[in-house]
């Protein structure tokens, strides 16, 4: 496993690629847990070369002290790549990705870019699309990695991989869950005892909806009240938004059909979660 920090030893590895096969990129925040390594694994599995990045991106959080207490632990991320065997891990530093003269944001807009995360985060946006375009520059991958999980994070990044003509594919893996169906995320290291055992009350929520759905109701409004209430029968979590809207643009619907998001973001004390499902336009669903 080879680690590299430098960008110039980033830019000069990704150049010798061609020769080696097929790249899989996995970009985090570190912290890793088992969506991350989900990912991983499918890069091992579907490429010649795998290489994720560990970089607390300090662009797309609104309060720095969100990014201050964002969990890390290096050692054991690095342990866990090694022992999957993984073939390099990208860990660059802050002050060289955003120098002191460092000025060209990437800023996709439309309706879609207005919703979900950017109705609680004004620089989220920003901060996902000048990162992730940043790292494909550097890791010149042929396919990258993310989870379904973070449903507006893979909007902003087919975005502009269509908009900049960035020649890489995306794949999208499934959400992966502890087996009380709280989706795994780094942040769930920061919540309490109480606040970890309410935490599964967003997926309660979109299990509702679910429910709904299945004994025929098909009104957006009513679907989405019903996991506002959900969410707000549990006093630890706080609301900020319900969103039942169409998968592929987060528009808002007047009849819930196949191809319908429901994604949630609550706040436990201060820290955020997000989750989602989708009806999918074959009728099955992305849990
Ligand atoms: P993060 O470290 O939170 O920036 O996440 C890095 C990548 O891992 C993103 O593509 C996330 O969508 C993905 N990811 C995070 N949590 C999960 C999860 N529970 N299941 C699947 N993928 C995840």
């Amino acid at each position: 496993m080879r680690i590299i920090h430098k960008l110039n030893e980033m830019t000069e590895t990704a150049r010798g690629w061609l020769t080696g096969g097929s790249v899989g990129f996995v970009p985090t925040m570190g912290f890793l847990h088992a969506g991350h390594m989900s990912l991983v694994q499918a890069a091992k599995q579907d490429c010649e070369i795998s290489i994720a990045c560990i970089f607390v991106n300090p662009i797309q959080f609104d309060a720095q002290e969100d990014l201050v207490r964002y969990p890390r632990d290096l050692e054991r991320d690095l342990q866990l790549l090694h022992d999957i065997n993984i073939d390099v891990v990208f860990i660059p530093r802050a002050e060289d990705i955003y120098p002191a003269n460092f000025s060209t944001y990437v800023i996709p807009s439309g309706s879609m870019m207005e919703r979900l995360e950017s109705l609680s985060s004004p620089v989220y946006v920003r901060g996902v699309a000048t990162i992730i375009t940043k790292l494909f520059q550097l890791v010149r991958p042929d396919v990258a990695y993310f989870g379904q999980k973070d449903a507006q994070k893979i909007a902003i990044v087919r975005k502009l991989v269509q908009d900049l003509n960035i020649d890489v594919t995306l794949r999208i893996l499934p959400t992966v869950r502890d087996s009380d169906g709280l989706a795994l995320s780094s942040q769930n290291y920061l919540l309490s005892p109480s606040e970890r055992q309410a935490a599964p009350s967003l997926y309660r929520a979109l299990l509702a909806a679910k429910s709904l759905i299945e004994q025929g109701e098909r009104r957006p409004d009513v679907v989405s009240k019903a996991m506002t209430d959900s969410i707000n029968s549990e006093p630890l979590l706080t609301l900020n938004y319900a969103a039942v809207c169409r998968s592929d643009t987060f528009d808002p619907i007047n009849v819930i059909q196949p191809g319908t998001i429901f994604a949630l973001a609550a706040s436990i004390g201060s820290i955020r979660l997000v989750d989602n499902i989708t009806w999918l336009e074959n009728g099955q669903w992305l849990l």
